[in-house]
């Protein structure tokens, strides 16, 4: 039995991304769990043993998920051309990620597939992800576990999210889905990350995709190194901070354009300054 599109539709734009597991079981497990909800995208970053008989075992029957695997060497390259990545973790973070629970996920990532790919990264078995890799997410989904003992195990932690994406495509997908309230414990600034902001008309521009958000921060740099606004003691700070507002506003491509554009100019004109 298949969903009637538009739902399968969007679970089909729905990525699974797992970064560096080392268990191929786990990742067999994944697939499994993917395709009893109607998800077929799995990309894996520097899986240490793949492919493996192990993994096809444990996949038992969606070795087709395995077989398109998509490989990549990093996160950033794997959510590329997405327009929305949620990362999850057993652990609470800072307050910087606003935290959805898997059910505001399943909405928000919903809503963002209907304008372009969207990823979910897991992290690795023994470490989950790192603080460089959180954010590169817009959001982190955290699974309300047993506070004693928080940490699922990767295939299951898929399993859930993958039952929520499903649960909520099947209701529809966006935008009857969304989360009516704003999650708990999201810092007043970032509440409009969510789906906040001027509407947008039918007109608008598409979303920006992560790498074009990352083609944006590297001009930034770029700038703010030419024109000595960069400190040199602390540069990632800046850039840290640059690339939470940018987040935060949602940009449209065409609203890329037109910074890097800006951007540009600034830059000829710090060099025909430097030139005189
Ligand atoms: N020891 C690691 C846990 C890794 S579990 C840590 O402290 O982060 C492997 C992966 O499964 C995690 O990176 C995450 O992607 C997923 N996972 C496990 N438990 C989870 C939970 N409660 N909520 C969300 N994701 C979870």
């Amino acid at each position: 039995m298949s969903l009637e599109s538009p739902s399968a539709d969007l679970l089909a734009r729905v990525r699974f991304v797992l970064v560096e597991p080392s268990h191929p079981g786990n990742i067999g497990g994944v697939a499994r769990a993917m395709k009893t909800m109607g998800l077929s995208r799995l990309a894996l970053v520097k899986p240490e043993v793949f492919p493996s008989a192990e993994a096809t075992a444990r996949a038992s029957g969606a070795d087709d998920v395995l077989y398109h695997a998509a490989l990549f060497a990093d996160l950033p390259a794997a959510v590329a051309d997405c327009v929305l990545t949620v990362g999850t973790s057993a652990r609470r973070r800072t307050l910087e990620w606003p935290e959805l629970s898997p059910r505001e996920a399943a909405a928000v990532l919903l809503e963002a597939a209907a304008r372009g790919p969207v990823a979910v990264a897991f992290g690795r078995e023994s470490s989950g992800l790192t603080n460089a890799e959180m954010e590169r997410c817009q959001h982190l989904l955290r699974i309300p576990a047993n506070p004693e003992y928080s940490s699922l195990n990767l295939a299951a932690a898929a399993q859930v999210v993958a039952y929520e994406l499903r649960v909520a495509a099947m209701a529809g997908g966006s935008p009857g889905g969304l989360p009516r309230r704003v999650p708990d414990g999201l810092p007043g600034g970032l509440q409009g990350g969510l789906h906040a902001g001027p509407p947008r008309g039918p007109e608008a521009a598409p979303p920006a995709t992560a790498a074009e958000m990352d083609g944006l921060l590297a001009h930034m740099e770029e700038t703010a190194r030419a024109i000595g606004f960069l400190d040199p003691a602390a540069p990632r700070y800046l850039m840290r901070r640059l690339w939470r507002l940018f987040q935060r506003a949602r940009l449209d491509r065409t609203e890329v354009n037109i910074l890097r554009g800006f951007l540009k100019a600034v830059l000829l004109a710090a060099r025909r300054g430097e030139g005189e």
